[in-house]
């Protein structure tokens, strides 16, 4: 570390200008290793141009291990693109579980996986590195300030992507955004998983199918027994939430128990419950808070799943996820805003650059941000169900206005957060991740930027990498015969 002399003025530290090292020159720059980010990467280097991707974590994979969220909601046969690949590359590798409506999988062999693929693709990785600022001229993007062990560095690109899935470099850029719901800015809740090994599931699976349907959440995709295809999903416990509240033994958010990604031949259990509610991802007092708050939280859990439900009496932790989990913050705003009518019209555009299948129901919120999940008055857990349903995304919600040179992908793009419910999918950001590299290498080969590229001939790249181009499929047939 370089000493720096500083001076005061009115609460700022005014730094000397100094030099920065420029340590990489890419086609393609993509901020972010996570869910999308891993798409992004495959998708650029596999369109021909050379890519790096940078990430804090040690480890790439976002929220699907340093989260270890670890189920996707939809079957592998209507899975596109890399999303599709990853499924089934998993299951070869015994480490997910492809025969249901939903997709659970081991999050260590995530890690694994992605390593693999883009090692595989050619693609640079840089772990341990922040993202501090983005590099421009004038609205153009040109790289990013980054910050590790090594010091402060600089990257320089010719189409930068987000991947960050809080648009740290669109906002740092100058992009258009918005914070949460459009009316208030509030915030879906943030959540730490921990994963449960010594459970008795056949124990577990016996006491539910002795209870009343009505104890459990209603959607027949997030409560399911059937463990002769080795899948259980469970979720509800209403009963045992509110004896457990009204005792003083679990905190006021929760209202109901939630376990998934469960691998049944190991009874290992994922608990997605915890919930913090009133933080802003962005805001690093507030992450600190949430993470602490959350596992605070997750101790009471513990106590309550070994105290009341039959075969979790001997269950212990494995692991909880490194990170506190950021279920939404900043969407950027781009030439078109994506609103839910869209979605459950399943309207079709010009521009349409994916068809992405899963289970869904218009005006279904899952997290709302002001709490109650699961609580007595939530129709969404206890009568909502949801229906297996597709949705096209036009290109135009992939790139933010007022800066270029930047393509977006994952939870950041430009849609209402009513429609962020159905696009924050995992598997659908490994795909807007994918689409977002795509256009970034096609971009940077061309000497263009994403905004001015040829939707056409975008469309074509994205079927050439087994994407279901949705309507855009019809158009290029009959351009080619
Ligand atoms: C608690 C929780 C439960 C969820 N449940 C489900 C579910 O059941 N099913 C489902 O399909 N989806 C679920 N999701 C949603 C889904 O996991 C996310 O929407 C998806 O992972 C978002 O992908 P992303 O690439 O945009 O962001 P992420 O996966 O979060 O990846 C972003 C990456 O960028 C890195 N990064 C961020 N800022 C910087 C920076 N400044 N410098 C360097 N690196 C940076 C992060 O470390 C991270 O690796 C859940 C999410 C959470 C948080």
């Amino acid at each position: 570390m370089q000493p720096t002399s500083v001076h005061h003025d009115k609460g700022f530290l005014v730094e000397p200008p100094r030099q920065t090292p420029i340590v990489r020159e890419v086609d393609v720059l993509v901020c972010g290793g996570g869910v999308s980010g891993i798409g992004a990467a495959l998708g650029a280097a596999r369109a021909g141009a050379k890519t790096l991707v940078i990430e804090r974590n040690a480890f790439l994979g976002g929220a699907a291990t340093a989260v270890i969220m670890n189920t996707w909601n939809v079957p592998v046969s209507r899975m596109t693109g890399v999303s599709r690949e990853v499924a089934l590359t998993l299951a070869e590798r015994g480490a997910g579980n492809i025969s249901g409506p939903t997709f659970p999988f081991d999050p260590e062999a995530f890690k694994e996986l992605s390593v693999d693929l883009l090692k595989r693709a050619g693609v640079e990785v840089l772990n341990y590195t922040s993202i501090q600022d983005a590099i421009m001229d004038g609205s153009r993007i040109k790289g990013v300030l980054i910050h590790n062990k090594s010091g402060r560095q600089a990257i320089l690109a010719r189409t930068v992507v987000d991947a960050t899935g809080d648009a740290d470099v669109a906002a740092a850029a100058g992009a258009e955004y918005v914070k949460g719901r459009e009316k208030d800015n509030k915030m879906r809740p943030m959540s730490v998983l921990f994963r449960l090994g010594g459970v008795d599931l056949p124990k577990v699976i016996e006491y539910c199918r002795s209870q009343p349907k009505e104890y459990f959440t209603a959607d027949p995709n997030f409560h399911i027994l059937e463990p002769e295809k080795g899948l259980v999903r469970l979720s509800g416990f209403f009963h045992i939430a509110e004896k457990a509240r009204a005792a003083g033994e679990l905190p006021e958010e929760i209202h109901y128990l939630r376990f998934e990604g469960i691998d049944v031949a190991h009874g290992i259990v994922t608990v997605n419950n915890s919930r913090v509610y009133g933080v802003d991802g962005t805001n690093a007092w507030d992450i600190s808070r949430a993470d602490t708050e959350a596992r605070l939280q997750n101790r009471k859990l513990h106590s309550v799943i070994r105290k009341y439900i039959p075969g979790f009496e001997n269950a212990y932790v494995i692991d909880s996820s490194p990170t506190v989990g950021v279920r939404e913050t900043r969407r950027i705003r781009g030439p078109y805003v994506l609103p839910q009518e869209d979605l459950a019209a399943q309207r079709t555009f010009d521009d349409s650059v994916v068809r992405i299948w899963r289970h869904m129901a218009a005006g279904v919120d899952w997290h709302k941000a002001e709490g109650g999940e699961g609580a007595p008055s939530d129709a969404v857990y206890r009568t909502s169900t949801t229906n297996l349903a597709w949705f096209e995304l036009p290109w135009r919600v992939f790139t933010p206005n007022n800066v270029e040179g930047m393509t977006v992908g994952g939870r950041v793009l430009s849609v209402t957060h009513d429609a962020d419910m159905w696009t924050r999918g995992q598997y659908c950001c490994l795909v807007t991740g994918q689409i977002a590299g795509i256009a970034a290498a096609l971009a940077a080969t061309q000497g263009i930027t994403p905004t001015e590229l040829d939707v056409r001939e975008l469309q074509r790249a994205l079927a050439d990498q087994s994407i279901d181009v949705g309507s855009a499929a019809d158009r290029l047939l009959a351009k080619a015969a």
